[in-house]
């Protein structure tokens, strides 16, 4: 999709930090950080938002929780901790019409957020 920001960003016609690619999805470093390690996974064909997934592309998210473990490693915040979100309708405070697991470590966090 020519008009959605992360579309362009997996097709390399905006420029992002990525930290990690594979067949399926594309990892790149969030552009306004919220903790010190904030990373975004998205997946490469463009779904909308969590309630969009069908039996068939919902695999993709357990795809991108391992690869957000991986970068967690990666990133030295595995065993201190971190959180993974996925934000789905204005509510939830989703900007970005693209699906994303937010990658978030390397500072205490509470719970529930606001
Ligand atoms: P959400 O609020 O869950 O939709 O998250 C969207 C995230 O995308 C926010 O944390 C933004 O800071 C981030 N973001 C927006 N534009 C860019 C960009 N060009 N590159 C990287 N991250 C971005
Ligand atoms: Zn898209």
């Amino acid at each position: 999709m020519s008009d959605c920001l992360f579309c362009r960003i997996v097709e390399r016609q905006i420029p992002a930090a990525i930290v990690a690619e594979d067949q399926e999805l594309v990892a790149f470093h969030d552009i306004n950080p919220q903790a010190p390690t904030h990373v975004l996974i998205v997946p490469k064909t463009h779904i909308a938002k969590t309630s969009e997934l069908t039996e068939t592309s919902a695999p993709v998210v357990a795809h991108a929780v391992l690869m957000a473990n991986r970068l967690a490693q990666q990133c030295g915040v595995a065993d201190t901790g971190y959180r993974l979100v996925l934000n789905c309708g204005p509510q939830a405070g989703q900007s970005v019409a693209h699906l994303h697991l937010h990658l978030l470590g390397g500072r205490s966090m509470r719970w529930p957020p606001g």
